[in-house]
């Protein structure tokens, strides 16, 4: 079950499959307890989507404070639709704010370090070992997912922290639904060899459009894995049909702000991830 809670302003969804790993602080933010107006309103976390700079800063420090986390631990990447995983390993430095960030997974052991994933439709996978305490953020849309994102972080995770798939939690937070996400041929096509695709890829009600189930997408490609079913929770929201709730691509016409979904493994070490307070809208 995904729980809607509240702390300070921020309104957010968590897993209860989360619940028992009392390592982990990890939220589904939605478009709630912000500062942003109209169409951004009102806790947009993206500089680049043309809101007030000032807000989506002000949006970041309540987030922070709310949460206790320091600004410069929350690490964002820039989603590109590929599936390029980023991993940050335990110790040393791994970041500067030059470096080009392109990934739409984040993996990581290290402790006091929030990895962000950004959405307004696309599905933002959660991933834990819950032995190895390993933790995962992935960002899928069509692409992503056609490109089996999910299925890749998690044979990373096998590779280099030989993670075993039984040991692994995951949540699927709220995205675009099948009940509203209408793809063409070209969406299609890319799934064409998927495996169990009669699941997630319905006929449409027009001609030649077709209905993709994303976060059904990435179930299976979880299950596929070795996860077993009931390690796996999906949180049934679709954004387009809650938009009092959530940003929505689609449901908006393009123009609108984007939730924030964070993870992070709590410890009393020290981390930072060398985000300079003056490049953060340069970095978000
Ligand atoms: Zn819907």
């Amino acid at each position: 079950m995904f729980s809607l809670k509240k702390k300070q302003t921020i309104e957010y969804l968590q897993s209860s499959l989360f619940g028992n790993c009392d390592f982990l602080e990890h939220a589904f933010c939605t478009r709630r307890g912000g500062a942003s107006q109209d169409d951004y309103k009102s806790l947009n976390m993206s500089f680049r989507e043309g809101d007030e700079e000032f807000r989506v800063l002000s949006n970041w420090d309540r987030l922070a404070t709310a949460f206790a986390i320091e600004l410069e631990q929350f690490l964002v990447v820039n989603q590109v639709h590929g599936d390029a995983i980023f991993t940050i390993k335990q110790h040393g430095s791994y970041f500067s704010s030059r470096d080009e960030l392109n990934y739409d997974a984040i993996v990581t052991t290290r402790a006091n370090l929030a990895i962000c994933i950004k959405t307004a439709d696309c599905v933002p996978v959660f991933i834990v070992d819950k032995v190895k305490k390993v933790i995962a953020v992935v960002h899928a849309g069509w692409r992503g997912t056609a490109l089996e994102i999910s299925a890749k972080v998690i044979k990373l995770m096998q590779n280099q922290y030989r993670t075993q798939p039984q040991d692994i939690v995951a949540a699927i937070g709220p995205s675009i639904g099948k009940c509203c996400y209408e793809v063409d041929a070209t969406a299609v096509d890319a799934f064409g060899c998927h495996k169990n695709s009669e699941y997630f890829l319905f006929p449409g009600k027009k001609k030649d459009k077709w209905m993709l189930d994303l976060p059904e997408a990435n179930r299976w490609q979880l299950i596929e894995a070795g996860i077993p079913e009931g390690n796996i929770e999906v949180s049934g929201y679709c954004t387009t049909c809650n938009q009092d709730i959530f940003f929505s691509h689609r449901g908006s016409g393009g123009i609108t702000g984007r939730q924030v979904s964070f993870m992070m493994i709590k410890s009393d070490n020290p981390c930072r991830a060398l985000i300079i307070d003056s490049e953060l809208s340069v970095i978000h």
